[in-house]
């Protein structure tokens, strides 16, 4: 999908988490959280992905990274398919794919000082040779992320959401990965703290030739950071295009209606708020065809019987849609 060798490359990736019950514990039923997602980002660039809570963005990520196991699909990271790593191999690659978590807090070990929580990685990965060298990298990773390198013998709890978001970035700077799957990583802070958070983001991609997932629940989050955007719907990838393209051009009902909820700066413009009816549907039974057809203002009959493949619409520009190409 894109023109350059892709440095990574989801293929139909599926999550489909069981859910047991009975005296015998026997599979019940199965959350669809991944349902056959597919896209590619290329070194360098950013990748926004997007949709309301619980469409399987945060579980894309995890997969990708093998944090939680894919049910089928492929994953390939510089040539190789990682659903099929194991033992050194595997640990090689996570060294290559980090991941920034939503909640600063919840992420960072309370009874660990920020210094050996960011020396961690780097002890496990055979990156510092003695304790002075480790001493050193850890107070040059806090100086990259805008921190004092005496805040290492801090602990978490002493340092605001803001901070310790930077002390989340530091720690997965520390391994020098490729790919940092960024998961919600300003959703928790205020307003004002979020934009600091993304430039810095966007500076250590600069500096260290980053590539990052950026996953987010709202369009305005990742309209500057993102080089294309994704946008999913329960599940399923249902529009994909470069990030200019998208807010001008959006194909995708579900993507108009994502947008009109986005507030234009320059009070003299209006956009039409386009309010979608009822709620996201159980993702235990998602809707046949078009999973959006329950909700979808121009829906036609076969969008209930027909799934809608994510098809080309211009260079660039996917859409999954019976009506819109
Ligand atoms: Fe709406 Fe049908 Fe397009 Fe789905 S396929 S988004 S239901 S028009």
């Amino acid at each position: 999908m894109t023109t350059h060798p892709p440095l990574l490359a989801a293929r139909d990736l599926k999550k489909h988490f069981t859910i047991k019950g009975g005296i015998f514990s026997r599979e019940v039923d199965r959350v669809h959280a991944v349902d056959g997602v597919t896209f590619d980002i290329s070194a360098g660039e950013t990748l926004g992905l997007v949709g309301e809570s619980g469409c399987g963005k945060s579980t894309t990520g995890r997969c990708i990274l093998r944090l939680i196991e894919p049910s089928s699909g492929q994953i390939w990271f510089q040539g190789q398919d990682v659903t099929r790593l194991n033992g050194e191999a595997l640990r090689a690659m996570r060294r290559d794919m980090q991941i920034i978590f939503q909640d600063p807090f919840a992420s960072l070990n309370p009874r660990h000082t920020v210094g050996g929580i960011i020396g961690e990685a780097l002890v496990i990965h055979g990156l510092a040779k003695n304790r002075h060298e480790l001493d050193d990298r850890v107070a040059h990773l806090l100086e990259t992320v805008g921190l004092l390198p005496d805040h290492r013998h801090r602990f978490p709890h002493e340092f605001s959401g803001g901070q310790r978001q930077r002390i989340g970035i530091a720690r997965a700077l520390a391994v020098q990965p490729k790919l940092i799957v960024c998961d919600e990583p300003v959703s928790a802070l205020d307003v004002s703290i979020q934009a600091q958070v993304i430039n810095l983001l966007e500076e250590l991609q600069e500096k260290f030739s980053l590539t990052y997932l950026f996953i987010a629940h709202d369009l305005s989050v990742v309209e500057h950071i993102s080089d294309r955007v994704a946008v999913m719907y329960l599940g399923r990838v249902v529009e994909i295009a470069p990030a200019r393209e998208l807010y001008d051009n959006p194909r995708h009902p579900y993507t108009e209606a994502l947008l009109s909820a986005v507030p234009i700066p320059d009070p003299r413009l209006k956009r039409k708020r386009i309010v979608l009816q009822g709620d996201v549907p159980n993702p235990i039974r998602p809707p046949p065809g078009c999973h959006f057809h329950t909700r979808c203002p121009i829906a036609e009959p076969r969008c209930s019987q027909e799934v809608p493949l994510l098809e080309r619409s211009s260079e660039g520009h996917w859409v999954a849609c019976h009506l819109r190409r």
